[in-house]
């Protein structure tokens, strides 16, 4: 897998590679799917598919983790939510309805578009549900 146009995962599986970067350490299928409340072969499917692409160790019987381009990964979608977010209550929504309404779509916009937003909004730092960290592939060339 070569692409890094940030849409390497699905929607869904990008919310799940966030649950396991935001929970840290060894996580359990179980953890994702009562967190997402889905049947648990669903999440084991899912795990399955996403062990092929480089983000993530998967031992079973035992958890998953992220390896450090999985790390590398999360970072992006969460900066992609937060610049989403922000972008979106800049237009009149309350930071909650900006944070559910970014969840909806977010999976959908590539890397280069994250860091245009990212850059016209002058490389935030505070975003509305956390800290917006700038990194390397990030479009921001200061210190960080
Ligand atoms: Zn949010
Ligand atoms: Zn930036």
């Amino acid at each position: 897998m070569t692409r890094n146009d940030g849409l390497e995962l699905s929607p869904k599986k990008s919310e799940y590679l966030k649950y396991i970067f935001e929970k840290g350490g060894i996580v359990r299928t179980m953890d994702i799917s009562d967190n997402f409340h889905l049947d648990p072969s669903t999440i084991t499917k899912a795990i399955q598919e996403m062990s092929s692409t480089g983000l993530i160790d998967y031992v079973p019987y035992r958890g998953i983790s992220l390896t450090s381009k999985g790390t590398e990964h999360a970072e992006f979608l969460v900066r992609r939510h937060r610049v989403i977010e922000l972008m979106l209550s800049h237009y009149g929504l309350s930071g909650h309805e900006a944070c559910g309404e970014a969840l909806k779509f977010e999976g959908y916009i590539s890397r280069d578009v994250v860091n245009k937003i990212c850059s016209s909004l002058g490389h935030p730092r505070v975003g509305i549900c956390g800290k917006i960290m700038h990194n390397k592939s990030c479009c921001y060339l200061g210190e960080n």
